[in-house]
């Protein structure tokens, strides 16, 4: 006979989880018919970070996170980064940029505020 606790705690687990899933925006898997992988997010060097620090959505003070999108061309032999994401940790908005030949803004994802002084 099933545990009623652990049944409910389970459920409580997958509720947090599925929400932590839905809070962070998915990274485009191509563009232009090339698979893009990306590397893990991770906090963007202040010292190296071109964009501001902050979110000017959520007023988060920094430092945003940022992901690196490679991609094998044809008649390359292996991966070269193309692309670079960068995501408020708060909000969760989303920018997405081909970095060659030109930067160019690939995808975009809205603040998800959950306040009301947005
Ligand atoms: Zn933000």
């Amino acid at each position: 006979m099933p545990n009623r606790d652990l049944l409910a705690e389970i459920d409580a687990l997958r509720a947090e989880l599925a929400a932590q899933q839905r809070t962070i925006p998915a990274l485009p898997a191509e563009h232009d018919g090339n698979a893009i992988t990306w590397r893990p997010w991770e906090q963007a060097p202040v010292a190296l970070c071109r964009i501001d620090n902050g979110c000017h959505q959520c007023d988060q003070p920094g430092p945003l996170m940022l992901a690196f999108g490679l991609t094998t061309e044809r008649g390359e032999r292996g991966p070269r980064i193309r692309y670079n994401a960068h995501r408020c940790p708060a909000c969760q908005e989303m920018r997405v940029y081909r970095r060659y030949p030109v930067t160019e803004e690939i995808a975009y994802n809205p603040p998800q505020t959950g306040d009301s002084n947005a």
